[in-house]
This record gives C-alpha cells, structure tokens and sequence, in this order.
C-alpha cells in the first residue's frame, strides 16, 4: 500500500492500493508487474479470471454495433439472448430477469416486486418482510434494511426501513448447540421463523430473504441439510413470498448454476450478481416467476421502478458470453472437481491448525475461520485485526484473498474467504492453499501466536 496522494475516494482513506494495470487467467499484475494470484475473484466476481478472450471479443463486437439505448425505448439483442439463456419455461418457474448494475439494485428490486405484487393481488397489508441476522444483502438503504450485518448496519440505523426483521441465521458454527443434531437445529430455526410470522400477523409478511450460502458476513456457511425445504414450506403456508439472494454463491460458485437446486426448492425472486457478468461489465439481475410477473401484467401492466443503465447491452453481452464459456466448456463440473481439491487441501493444511476453529464451504466458495481457541470456538479480538493482516500477509506472498470478520459486533470471528476462478487448475489451487497457509501463520506471529 503506498501513500501517494489520490483523488480517488478508496475504501481506505488513509491508503492508496497499488494500481491493477494488466490482467493474465488467474494473475492480476500490479504497476511495478508484481503477479498476484486471483484467489478470491475480487468478491467472488471473476469466475473466468481476467482477459478472457472470448469475452473480450463479444465486447467489442457489441461495442462496434451499440454500447447503450435506453429501454423506455428499446430492447437489446445482448439481452433478450442473455435472459434466454438463464431463465427458463418451468411452470412455476424463474420465468423473468431484470438486468441492473450490481447485487444491491437487484436486491432493491426484489424487494419492490414483492411489495408492488401484493398490492396488485389485492393483499396490500404484506408490507413485512423476514430477513437473518449476520446476512449481507447489500448497502444501499433497503438491502441494508434487510441485513443482518450489525456494524455494517450501526451508523445507518435511523435511516434503515422498519419493515424488516431478523431471525437467528443458519450457520451451523456459531449457532448449533453442541448438544442438538442437524435436525434438532433445523426444527429450531424453523420453529423461531414461523414465530416470527406469528408475532408480525403472518398475512402481514410480503416475503422471507436469505443468501443459501452465506458469503461476505459469515464466510461461505452453507444451511444444514432440510433447512431451506422448511422455510419453503412455511412461506408457502403463509403466502408469502422466498427471495433468495445468490449475489455472491450463485452462477455456478457452488457447482451448479444456482445454489438452491442443491436445496430442493426454488424461490420465487432472485438476486444474481458477481459471477454473472465475472467482472467483464458490472451487471446484476432479479429473477422472478412467471406467477409474479403475470399478475402485475394483468394488474397495472408494469413493474414501478427503473434505473438510467437497465439491460445495458455491452453488459448483457459481457454476461451472456461468461455464460456461454461457462456452458461450452463444462465449467460447473470443473467447479466441482476444484472445489473438493480445495476442501481437501485446506482440510490437510488447516484441519488441525491451533486457530482455525472451521473449513466449510460449497464448490470454489470456501472459507476458513480463525479462532483465539478452538475448543471454545472464542474470536480473536477484533482490536487485532487478524483478518486485515492475512490479507496484507498474503498479498505480500502475491496471493489476493478476501478477509472478513473482526467487527463491532464482536462475534463474528475472522474468516478468510476464496473463491477462485472457475478456469483455475490444479496446481492453481494447491499454489493458493499453500501461500494462504504462508500468510495465516505469519499473520498470527504478528500477533504473538
Ligand atoms: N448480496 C450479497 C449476498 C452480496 O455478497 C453482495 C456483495 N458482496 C451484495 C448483495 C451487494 O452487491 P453489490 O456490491 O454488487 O451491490
């Protein structure tokens, strides 16, 4: 990190990054040509690592033909062909895709569908909606109303939506008695949920959100087996509605295309983001049911909201390209052959390191925790910022990988989260668990252990 004096406002105020200037597969080169491994793709964002030459070649295709129009008046190719390839015909099914610019608007919109919904199918008192404690939905005001995040949430808090209310989240971890089964833990957060619906007047509620793996706030924890069919069940009971955010697990992150198909259930909204453009254009997308969508159309006849770059089509035909590599070159089965390769290395590396208290994940989304103890699975203090110091100690070692953790709400823990390119190799993966050891452990020399 240097000093140098920058007009660009960066995270740190106090510190200016190196500058990217060059990008090769998994590599990122930085002004002075050091290569750093790309080991998490940003936020889990670069699924075909940089420079793909397929999707540099759409780019400018399209750029050649038409980089925007505005859809009050036109559609796009680039997105009709996008939508065409990730929703489909299902009855009942993900029938619609709403392009945006990123994760949050798609969360934002889907929380406005769901409202403008209940309104059009004569149900206007679902103005409640369900979320969990220590979610990441995104910062603008309504998806930051719907985290769970409690420093994210802290200084906002009076400008944040009441409409929104949080339950105890699914992470096995930090949330399962040592003394409960799988099951117990499930039936327990089902229980707590359908309390929740009792207390707010369950006609009341509009819709239950979650991330089926959480990313940024609790290091890829996935929900134990059952528990997304038991949440399923109770919204269906209750008409409400699912919105299920895979901002940062979904298009492919955890073996297949979206995370719910591993839960047995689908919802009814969805937010994709990250890995549907992999960083080529920002893009991100609601999905929605055909149910949805066909009663607003024969209700007013159109959605009430709208940004300047919806659809944008040198966006769409950035994603549209990501998702035909994805397709053409198998890239959900490499996932999963990668993805147990990771799991199995940071299980020999980290299964019995003093510090890390749990190694979970799904395909190429995987995370480590760091614990003071073990046993009692007690945080280090965040004061210590271990997080921050893996990843300058990794960086160092030409090894990008995402921290999180360390916050005000003092319990959160560190994790180190990874998320590498789905075009990774073998050796790729054994490169990053082996740097990513390198760096825990100076790391936590720094700190005396
Ligand atoms: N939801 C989830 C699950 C995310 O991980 C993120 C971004 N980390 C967002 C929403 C917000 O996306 P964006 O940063 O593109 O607005």
């Amino acid at each position: 990190m240097g000093a140098a004096k920058s007009r660009v406002l960066h995270r740190s105020l106090r510190e200016t990054p190196p500058k990217a200037v060059g990008g090769d597969g998994v590599w990122l080169i930085a002004e002075d040509g050091k290569r750093v491994l790309d080991a998490s793709g940003g936020a889990a964002v670069s699924c075909l690592g940089h420079q793909h030459p397929r999707v540099l070649e759409a780019l400018s295709r399209q750029a050649s033909k038409l980089a925007y129009a505005h859809t009050g008046f036109f559609s796009s190719e680039p997105a009709e062909a996008l939508a065409e390839k990730i929703v489909g015909d299902e009855p009942g099914g993900l029938a619609y895709a709403y392009f945006v610019s990123g994760g949050s608007e798609a969360i934002e919109a889907g929380i406005k569908l769901a409202r403008q919904y209940f309104i059009e199918s004569g149900q206007p008192q679902r103005q409640r909606f369900i979320a969990r404690r220590q979610s990441y939905h995104g910062n603008t005001l309504g998806a930051l109303s719907a985290g769970g995040n409690a420093w994210r949430r802290e200084p906002y808090a009076p400008l944040l939506s009441q409409a929104f209310s949080h339950v105890t989240p699914a992470f096995a971890y930090r949330e399962k008695r040592d003394s409960e089964s799988e099951t117990d833990f499930v039936a327990r957060l089902a229980a707590e949920l359908e309390a929740e619906f009792q207390r707010l007047g369950p006609d009341t509620v509009a819709a239950f959100i979650a991330e089926p793996v959480v990313g940024a706030t609790a290091g890829c924890a996935p929900a134990p087996e059952g528990y997304f069919r038991a949440v399923r069940d109770i919204c269906n009971r209750h008409g409400a509605l699912l919105i299920l955010d895979e901002v940062m697990c979904g298009m492919g992150r955890t073996g297949t295309r979206h995370a719910w198909e591993q839960e047995g259930i689908a919802p009814d909204i969805q937010a994709i983001a990250k890995g549907l453009g992999g960083g080529y254009q920002p893009i991100g997308a609601m999905l929605a049911s055909d149910r949805i969508i066909d009663t607003i159309r024969q209700g007013s006849g159109s959605f009430q909201h709208g940004h300047t770059y919806l659809a944008h089509p040198l966006a769409c035909a950035a994603a549209l390209e990501v998702q035909r590599v994805i397709d053409d070159e198998n890239l959900l089965d490499r996932v999963k052959d990668l993805g147990g390769q990771l799991e199995r290395r940071l299980t020999e590396r980290f299964g019995n390191h003093r510090h890390v208290g749990d190694i979970r994940g799904r395909g190429l989304f995987q995370a480590i925790e760091l614990v003071a103890d073990r046993a009692s699975r007690e945080p280090f203090d965040p004061a210590l910022k271990l997080n921050a110091r893996i990843k300058a100690a990794a960086f160092e070692r030409g090894l990008a990988c995402y921290p999180a953790g360390g916050t005000a709400d003092g319990r959160r823990g560190d994790h180190v989260l990874l998320a590498p390119p789905y075009i990774s190799t073998s050796d790729d993966i054994d490169m990053i668990v082996d740097r990513l050891g390198q760096a825990v452990d100076a790391a936590l020399k720094s700190i005396g252990h």
